[in-house]
Formats: structure tokens, sequence, C-alpha cells
């Protein structure tokens, strides 16, 4: 049975800013990813803080909605059989300290809040995160 699936990518303002975005594109592509639709956009804070929303009882919400809306981002529709978890195994743990080697946060990850890759957490928040940003 295929479970084909569409998941959000967000490559984050740390990479942008050091100019990764086609190398980390590359690296969905060489593990199957299909980059269904992409842009480079950059978000208001007030547009941060919709996209955080879930987080806005954490400690780290202010922070991060500053830095998600500091500079520019690449949004992406990744398409696989199934994305939603293949992205978060490849994009690897939060901390980038805790990464596993080979995935995107250990290779190109500065710190927690600065871990260059976003990942929708399941197939119902993809919808979510994918309407938020390409629904138009
Ligand atoms: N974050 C942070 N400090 C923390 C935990 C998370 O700055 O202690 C940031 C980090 O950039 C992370 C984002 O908040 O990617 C969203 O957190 P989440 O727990 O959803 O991690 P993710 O799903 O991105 O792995
Ligand atoms: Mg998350």
């Amino acid at each position: 049975m295929s479970n084909v699936e569409q998941t959000l990518s967000i490559i984050k303002p740390d990479a942008v800013e050091r100019n990764l975005q086609e190398e980390i594109k590359n690296e969905f592509k060489r593990n199957d990813f299909i980059i269904v639709k992409d842009k480079k956009i950059h978000i208001s804070k007030k547009e941060a803080e919709q996209f955080y929303k879930v987080h806005q009882a954490k400690p780290f919400y202010n922070d991060l909605c500053n830095y998600l809306s500091s500079g520019p981002i690449v949004v992406m529709i990744l398409e696989k059989e199934n994305a939603v978890l293949d992205n978060r195994n490849l994009m690897g743990a939060t901390n980038p300290k805790e990464a596993k080697e080979g995935t995107l946060r250990n290779k190109y990850g500065l710190s927690i809040d600065k871990n260059s890759a976003h990942g929708s957490d399941s197939v119902e928040n993809a919808k979510i995160e994918i309407d938020f940003f390409f629904k138009d």
C-alpha cells in the first residue's frame, strides 16, 4: 500500500543567511523527496506568532517568533512516501548537539534555536502548515 504524504519544511533564517538553501534542497532530493512548491519569503513577527501558536505558553516563544521573522526563509511542500516522519528523521533532533550524524540539524544547525530546519510533526499539522503558507 502506498502512503504518499506531503509535509511542510522551512529552511530557517540561519541557514538562508549562510546560503545553504540549494545544498539543503539537494539533501531532500537525494532522499527521494519531491519539492512540490517552494518560495523564499520574509514573514512578519505577527505571522511567526500565528505559525508557532502551539508554543505560545513556552518560555522560548517570543525569541522563537523574533527569530523566524528576523530574515528570509524558504518554505517548501515536500512529498514522498511517509514524508512527515521521514522529514523529521532527516532533520534530526531539535537540539543540533543531540542530532544524529548525517542529519540536517547535525550538519547545519548552530544551536537549539538556530537549528536550520522546521518540519511538520504530524499529517494533520502538515495540512494546517501547508495551508498557512500556500493557500492562495
Ligand atoms: N526551540 C527553542 N528552545 C527550546 C525548544 C525549542 O528555541 O528549548 C525552538 C527550536 O528552534 C525548535 C522550535 O522552537 O525548532 C520549535 O520547537 P519544537 O519543540 O516544536 O521542535 P521541532 O519540532 O522544531 O523539532
Ligand atoms: Mg515542532
